[in-house]
């Protein structure tokens, strides 16, 4: 069966003046209708680019698709021309991205930037896309939507700028939304609310929600799925209630002590990770996580390890997988 979504072994490479970078180095992973799936990591992981590919949207000429390939439906995507994937952009895959202000146009009331893309995929007219755009306002929950309609992004705070790129991204009924930090630049308590919005909104109209994030934390709650990053790998994945029952990569589980949890007791100290994120144009021999793996051996600074399963549906890439415990 195909799946709705589905990269297999996509290999994304950067030129840059410090030599090649490899940003994503074989990743491979699917969603399907109504799945939440979560790719957490550190900043400079990959996880961003990995959806920037399947946008067709990477930053040409510094990056280039080395292999792999991105079904959608069952259709590759690098295959298709510009005209073919302005088709699925917005359409068939829409993006909602971290800083609403750097995606609205401030120039253009929100009503016009709602009824435009709804006039341009979905042909209505303007009175039609003109209701369909009050609604939508009202569907993100933002109150007196027919004056919002009117107004500028300026005008709105942050959390209603990030309903109303939601809005965007729900208007033409798209099968997948990629929400890249959707929450990152707001406050905790509008963070929850959003993360809630598009992970009910979604599921109830049928969509893949593909949330990328460096919080583990925030994903416990929302993710089906949850597949961790590091140094443009995948290096655990598998149901997010195992990730976070069992987590078996000594990086997943630093992520997961570096963060506040609510099933711990509050005198609970939190650990950062030691080290920094690695230079992807430097990557160490053997395992990328060795220099700031607590348990590593002389193996693994000689050969990386592959991602293999270790219970059902759950993998991680560690030569230790066995003997270290799965706690945190
Ligand atoms: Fe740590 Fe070695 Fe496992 Fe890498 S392979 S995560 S260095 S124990």
């Amino acid at each position: 069966m195909n799946h709705l979504l589905e990269i297999n072994d996509l290999r994304v490479e950067f030129s840059t003046d410090a030599g090649t970078v490899r940003a994503v180095d074989g990743v491979s992973y699917s969603v399907d209708r109504g799945e939440t799936l979560a790719i957490v990591g550190e900043s400079g992981c990959g996880k961003s680019v990995s959806a920037l590919s399947i946008m067709g949207l990477l930053p040409k000429p510094a990056a280039r698709i080395r292999s792999g390939e991105i079904l959608f439906n069952g259709v590759d995507l690098l295959g298709l021309d510009n005209g073919a994937m302005r088709h699925i952009r917005g359409k068939e895959i829409a993006m909602v991205f971290q800083e609403p202000m750097t995606s609205l146009n401030p120039l253009l009331t929100i009503g016009l930037q709602l009824t435009e893309a709804l006039q341009l995929h979905m042909n209505m007219n303007l009175g039609q896309a003109w209701t369909r755009a009050q609604e939508l306002l009202e569907r993100v929950e933002i109150s007196e939507a027919q004056r919002r309609l009117k107004q500028y992004p300026h005008h709105l705070s942050g959390g209603m700028r990030q309903r109303v790129m939601l809005a965007l991204a729900l208007s033409c009924e798209p099968k997948v939304i990629i929400a890249d930090e959707p929450t990152t630049a707001l406050d905790v308590t509008i963070q929850a609310q959003i993360l809630e919005l598009m992970k009910d909104l979604t599921h109830e109209m049928g969509m893949a929600l593909v949330m990328i994030t460096h919080n583990l934390g925030i994903v416990a709650r929302y993710a089906d799925t949850v597949n961790i990053m590091y140094a443009g790998k995948i290096v655990e994945g598998g149901a997010a209630k195992d990730i976070y029952a069992s987590p078996r990569h000594p990086y997943t589980q630093g992520l997961m002590r570096s963060v506040p949890r609510l099933d711990l007791p509050r005198e609970a100290k939190l650990v950062p990770i030691e080290g920094q994120p690695p230079d992807l144009s430097q990557l160490p021999p053997g395992c990328s996580f060795q220099p700031r793996c607590p348990y590593a051996v002389d193996l693994c600074s000689q050969e990386a390890p592959l991602l293999l399963e270790t219970s059902l549906k759950h993998t991680a890439a560690c030569w230790l997988v066995d003997e270290i415990e799965a706690v945190v």
